[in-house]
This record gives C-alpha cells, structure tokens and sequence, in this order.
C-alpha cells in the first residue's frame, strides 16, 4: 500500500518527515519491498477521548488522549506518554516510528510506541493531573502491561505521573505491578539513575565524537537549550566531565555566561524561581540568539522542530547532540551537514533514557535492583558501542550519522521481520 492516501490517518508535519526519512534510508539500503510498506504505518493505534473533573466544582472536560504501537515484532512495545496541548495522533505516531529505530539502534528488546493526552499540564493542580492520568490509564489500560506496552515519561510528565499510571493498573490487575511502566519513583521499583538517563546517556558520547572531530572536550563550550529532565541533567554530566555550559535556557527564558554555569546551584534556582530567569548576573538573551551562539556543544532538549531551514545558517555549532526528540527538520539537517556540523541524531543521542527504562523493567521483572554505578556503566556501554557501530557505517557508506543510525535500526527490524515470516 505504498499508495500515500493511506497514510493520512496520521498525517501530521513530523508523521511526513518520519516517513520521508525511513522511505529515503530503506530505498538507499534496497529493503525487501514488503517490510518498506508494513513499516511505514503503526500496527495499532489507538485514539480515546474521555473527561475527567476539574477542581472548579462542576466542570467536566473532555480530552483527547492517543497510544500508537508501532511494531510489535521485537518484543513488547516501549515509549513515552506526553501531556502537551497540541499533542495529536500524527505527532505521537511519528514518535512511535523513532521509538521504534531508536530501540533497535541500541539493541533493546523493544518495537516503538508513544502516547499523549492533549491538555496543558502546566494549567492542572496535582489532583487534576492526578485524575487526568488515571481516568487516561483506564482508556488504555487493555492495551498497555510488562509483556505488552510499557508506557514512561516523556514531555510534560514525571515520576509522579509514573506512580499514579502504576497504582490505577496494579490496582485493576489485583497485584501491584510495576514493571507496566518505567520512570516510576525507586521506591516502587524504579530505577535509580533513570531520571538523570537521558542527559547522561547523551553526554557519555562526548569523548568518543570530540576524540573523532579531534577536539579537546574539557572547557568545550555546550549550549544547553530546554532546562527539563533532559537538558538540566545533560547540563549537569556536561560540566561534571569539564565542558562549560555558557547558556541555557527555558520557558522563561535563556542566559549566558561565558564563565559557564553552576549546574547544580542554576538547578536550585530554577526549582525555586520556575525557570533559569533571573539567575544570579547572568545575561539574558533571546531564545533565537542561544541557538545561534558560537560554541562546540549545542543540545537542543526541548521540543521537536527548533531548528528548521530558517535558522539553520545561524548555527555557529561544531557539534549537535539531539536531546529532544525531532529537534531538526530534515531540511535543516542537510543544510546542517552540508555546512560541516557534526549532528548526533535523537534517536542515538537521546537513546539513554530509554536504555535505563530497560534496565528498570529488566530489575522489576526480576526483583533484583541493581547499584547506581553498574546503572551507569552500563548505560555508557551501550551507548558508545551503538556510537562507535554508527559511526562506522557513516564513514564506510559515505552516509550522516542520522542516515547511519537509521540503517542500523532498520536493517535489526527488517532481520527480525524476515525471520519470523508472515502470520497465517
Ligand atoms: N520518552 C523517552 C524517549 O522518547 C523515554 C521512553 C522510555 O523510556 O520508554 O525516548
């Protein structure tokens, strides 16, 4: 069904761009013509709307709320669940697609699948929030569980969200049940090191992509854009192996310092102010002027699509470590690689998170929890091996990292999907 109708379904600008993306890699590596067409569409999606009560006595709203499981050949399903106010099908089944190349990049036992309910979380006091999600936990509550789906955190939710998703299924399912979900509090079973995953994932690639650009790393200048669980904790291992964070920057706003930051003091500050705006006699610059700033690290780790054909020739990176996920278009990335920026793409950059969620579900399957230390260095592992794996078919094939990565991705599916055939 190659037929492009087909696909509207999930047609959103990501969903086009994900596509393209996979369409472009699986022609360039000649993909068995029947795996190209199963991947391009997720196997199972799965829209609900459903209302929930709003702490103004009376008020009942009614919201939309999605989970896309792309493929289910790999194992169970694995992704993230965003609360976000323009959250749709189309940009949740685009997740799923990348959840499912970023899974198999790292060589977890997982296929992609991403979820979202549409509201704006930052509007919600902790009950609301708290009803939101267990009344979102009940519309897909048949569709998620440890040998299913396995839903975590993504943008605009946390550990605590993670807890209520666990309690409203262990509390259907009769036991309590934490391996349904990973990014849980470590006092029900989640794992310590994970909430810092992702920023650590990312920056333990840095002395392997400075030791091939043959650059120093220590006193790198790093641009950290988004002050969330990605960017502060990326800040945070940025400064701890010697870089310097000279900007960062949030919903309310972004600074620079050529100093570079305190990362834990700027953490302190946000926490208590909201936002990095204000700290100490640091400069405050515009949003635009961060991303154009002259440094060797930029991580952008907020939304998708910050970085498009408008301001891709401002980029004054040596280096762009992807913490978000789809934080560059794809006609930006060409323009970026074209012009010598060295890009790691999300689906490897970011790939921490996921691989710490997996020794999550990995130790609440097993009852066994595992030290902080063998957290990390595992984590580092597997990271700088799919690094070092990529890296590898980038030069041989002549091909961008992202390009790479994708081939590595794809061809761990389509092997899979080959082997195990067509069911009946
Ligand atoms: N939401 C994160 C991502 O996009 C983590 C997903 C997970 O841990 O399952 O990679």
């Amino acid at each position: 069904m190659a037929d492009d109708t087909m696909s509207m379904e999930w047609d959103s600008p990501l969903y086009r761009e994900s596509l393209a993306q996979f369409e472009q890699v699986a022609d360039l590596i000649s993909l068995d013509a029947n795996i190209k067409d199963r991947l391009r569409t997720p196997q199972r999606s799965l829209v609900v709307t459903f209302p929930f009560r709003r702490d103004e006595y009376g008020r009942v709203d009614t919201v939309f709320g999605y989970r896309v499981q792309h493929l289910l050949t790999m194992g169970p399903t694995k992704g993230g669940i965003r609360y976000a106010p323009d959250v749709n099908l189309g940009e949740v089944a685009a997740l799923a697609m990348l959840m499912t190349w970023k899974c198999a990049i790292v060589g977890l036992p997982f296929g992609g699948a991403k979820g979202g309910v549409r509201v704006d979380p930052t509007a919600f006091s902790r009950a609301e929030a708290q009803r939101v999600t267990r009344r979102y936990t009940m519309e897909i509550i048949n569709f998620i569980g440890p040998d299913q789906d396995i839903p975590a955190p993504d943008l605009g939710t946390n550990e605590q969200v993670m807890a209520w998703l666990m309690d409203t299924y262990s509390t259907h399912v009769g036991h309590s049940e934490p391996a349904v979900v990973t990014g849980k509090p470590p006092s029900l079973g989640g794992s310590v090191a994970r909430r810092e995953a992702t920023g650590r994932g990312l920056v333990s690639l840095v002395p392997a992509v400075a030791s091939h650009l043959g650059m120093a790393y220590e006193g790198a200048r790093v641009v950290v854009q988004g002050f969330g669980n990605v960017g502060r904790y990326a800040a945070l291992a940025a400064a701890e192996i010697g870089c310097k964070v000279v900007a960062v920057s949030d919903i309310t706003g972004a600074i620079h310092d050529d100093r570079g930051f305190d990362i834990s003091a700027l953490m302190r500050h946000a926490d208590a102010e909201g936002g990095v705006k204000g700290y100490r006699d640091a400069d405050e610059i515009t949003p635009e002027a961060l991303l154009g700033l002259e440094c060797e690290f930029l991580i952008p780790a907020a939304v998708g699509g910050v970085i498009s054909a408008e301001n891709a020739a401002d980029i004054r990176a040596r280096v762009i470590l992807e913490g978000a996920n789809g934080p560059t278009t794809t006609e930006a990335d060409t323009l970026l690689t074209d012009g010598g920026v060295f890009v790691v793409p999300d689906v490897l950059a970011n790939a921490g998170g996921v691989t710490v969620s997996y020794f999550e579900w990995v130790q609440d399957l097993q009852n066994y929890f595992w030290s902080e230390s063998e957290i990390v260095g595992r984590l580092r592992e597997i990271m700088n091996r799919a690094f070092s794996d990529v890296l590898q078919i980038a030069t041989s094939r002549g091909v961008s990292m992202r390009t790479a990565a994708l081939i590595k991705g794809i061809e761990r599916v389509a092997s899979a999907k080959l082997a195990r055939g067509v069911y009946p």
